[in-house]
């Protein structure tokens, strides 16, 4: 999509800290982390949020976690991570393009801020 942060991200036009990428996928370091490990994870394709998902981009949202505990199987945080999607603004949704935070590596309250 035009003038999306994050399709420019794939696209490469905007620089990125790649940790991750397959076929459908994308994922990389966020650039204010809140964890020591702060890596969003997204669609290559445009999908604005879980709001406006359809049946279409189920399988997309799961491959996003999927590729999600990959990361964190990589970087043995497994002892406790978070995936979060962010939806709409009282949430702080600031960038709409779907994405998927993975934190981890520091203890993780609940319930979250
Ligand atoms: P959200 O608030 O859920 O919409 O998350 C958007 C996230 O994107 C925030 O955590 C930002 O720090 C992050 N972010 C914004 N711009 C960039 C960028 N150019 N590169 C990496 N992460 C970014
Ligand atoms: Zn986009």
């Amino acid at each position: 999509m035009n003038d999306c942060l994050f399709c420019k991200i794939v696209a490469g036009q905007i620089p990125s800290k790649k940790v991750y990428e397959d076929e459908h996928t994308f994922a990389f370091e966020d650039i204010d982390p809140k964890a020591p490990t702060h890596v969003l994870i997204i669609p290559k394709e445009h999908v604005v949020d879980l709001k406006n998902a359809t049946h279409k981009d189920a399988e997309i949202i799961g491959r996003c976690h999927l590729a999600a505990a990959e990361i964190a199987r990589e970087r043995k945080i497994e002892d406790g991570y978070r995936t979060i999607l962010n939806v709409g603004p009282k949430s702080g949704q600031s960038v709409f393009h779907l994405h998927v935070h993975l934190l981890g590596g520091r203890d993780l309250h609940w319930p979250p801020g």
